[in-house]
């Protein structure tokens, strides 16, 4: 791999303290990751209609994006891979996919972990 310029590895030192030195930047900025993480959330929410598609549970604290055919299938292949959770810019992504619904659904915490039972998605079950 070629190494940055010494110039660039220096500005990079510097603005790693700059950041750190300044702890109101970085909860700002935080902050805003925030706002559009949620924003984008709730969106992809009301995209799939606010609740459990099995049960119609609504408190959104125990509603879970749920990916349709398991987040292993082909179909989810264009998406950049979540690591457990969904991350802003995945959010983002799905949040403005014209099949949205197609493709995920809103599972209640309950559901979602029946599915996952039923569908294998565990790790323990792949031998
Ligand atoms: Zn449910």
């Amino acid at each position: 791999m070629p190494s940055k310029p010494r110039s660039l590895r220096v500005a990079s030192v510097y603005m790693r303290e700059w950041v750190k030195n300044h702890p109101e930047w970085r909860a700002m900025n935080a902050g805003r990751h925030h706002e559009h993480y949620h924003r984008y959330k709730a969106l992809v929410f009301e995209r799939l209609g606010n609740r459990c598609a099995i049960c119609s549970w609504t408190d959104e604290r125990a509603l879970q994006i749920d990916h349709i055919y398991g987040r292993n299938d082909s179909r989810y292949d264009f998406l950049p891979k979540s690591q457990g959770g969904y991350g802003y810019g995945y959010l983002r992504k799905i949040a403005e996919l014209e099949n949205l619904t197609e493709l995920f659904q809103l599972l209640c915490a309950n559901h979602n972990w029946i599915k996952k039972h039923e569908m294998k998605e565990f790790a323990y079950y792949k031998r």
